[in-house]
């Protein structure tokens, strides 16, 4: 089989917005990341692929499908978006056991299914909770497990760690993960660029209702890190004089030395130079890249 995803000229308009202005896109077995800011089209493109928004113009095809109006393309498509749609008067185990039988499995498949999933991300003992009673980290967590109950073909997750610690977020990701490698097709929309650069995946950057053509994790580094400041610590001290001719080098404050950078091939540049001079790096942080950068205004 071929792509399980394909979508054609896809255009979606809400009055005057043009969320989606013309987008052809393919996604495979495996991780798909679709990254871009705030506002870029990434729920919307989600939720053409889902079926639940009908394109204005342009087609989607899902498992050679359409998914807004074939039922078979929608059992096997999961959608998680910013809704998590849960019943806050049933209990997590209840709200599972609701949706699971929408597609029709059978109940103690559902409840091997659901301690399953939420023991891979923590949240099993939260199983008799109410969903009113949970945090909104758990919710999530619940949520995801929701999508997966289906063990659909192609899982699409619209943001789906926003309210996670970056503990629970690596436990979704791996589970991401697992499935992806399982050949299934998982499509995830996220703004954080140091989550889009997490996986081995094929990246689709979004901007303004459009995608750039496909680009590799390190042409997303050297675009984002443009103009970028990295704080480069170290655990001695260095010589003031040996500092400033570090390449790329703003400033220095007692084991800190600041630098302005334009990629990552720069860092690199600055920490061999320090190593080469005794020093002891430790870490290396910037400001994560503003991604309303991406893709040149
Ligand atoms: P993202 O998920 O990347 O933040 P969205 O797909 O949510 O972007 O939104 C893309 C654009 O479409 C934004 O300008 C947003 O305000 C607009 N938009 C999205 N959904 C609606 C809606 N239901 N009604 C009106 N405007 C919408």
């Amino acid at each position: 089989m071929g792509d399980l995803v394909f979508a054609s000229k896809l255009v979606k308009s809400f009055k005057n917005t043009v969320a989606l202005g013309g987008i052809t896109m393919s996604a495979g077995r495996g991780m798909n990341i679709v990254v871009g800011p705030n506002g870029a089209g990434k729920s919307t493109l989600l939720r053409c692929i889902g079926g639940l928004y009908r394109p204005d113009s342009g087609s989607v095809r899902v498992l050679g499908m359409d998914p807004y109006i074939e039922d078979d393309a929608r059992r096997r498509v999961s959608l998680l978006s910013d809704n998590y749609a849960l019943y806050d008067r049933l209990s997590v185990m209840d709200n599972l056991r609701f949706f699971g039988r929408l597609y029709g499995i059978g109940d103690s498949e559902i409840r091997k299914r659901s301690k399953t999933l939420l023991e891979k991300l923590g949240a099993y003992e939260y199983s008799e909770r109410k969903a009113a009673e949970l945090s909104r980290g758990t919710k999530q967590k619940v949520a995801i497990c929701r999508a997966l109950i289906n063990n659909p073909d192609i899982i699409l997750l619209d943001e789906p760690t926003a309210f996670l610690d970056a503990v629970s977020a690596e436990k979704v990701h791996l589970m991401l993960e697992g499935f992806a490698k399982e050949g299934r097709s998982v499509i995830y929309a996220t703004q954080r660029l140091n989550e889009a650069t997490r996986f081995d995946a094929a990246l689709f950057v979004i901007k303004n209702g459009r995608l750039s053509n496909q680009i590799r994790t390190e042409d997303l580094y050297d675009e984002t890190l443009k103009g970028s400041m990295v704080n480069i610590r170290t655990a001695n001290r260095v010589d003031a004089r040996i500092a400033k001719k570090t390449p790329h080098f703003d400033s220095a404050n007692g084991r800190t030395i600041k630098l302005r950078v334009d990629g990552y091939r720069d860092i690199n540049d600055a920490v061999s130079y320090l190593i080469g001079e005794g020093t002891y790096v430790v870490s290396i942080d910037y400001t994560e890249p503003v991604i309303e950068g991406m893709l040149g205004g």
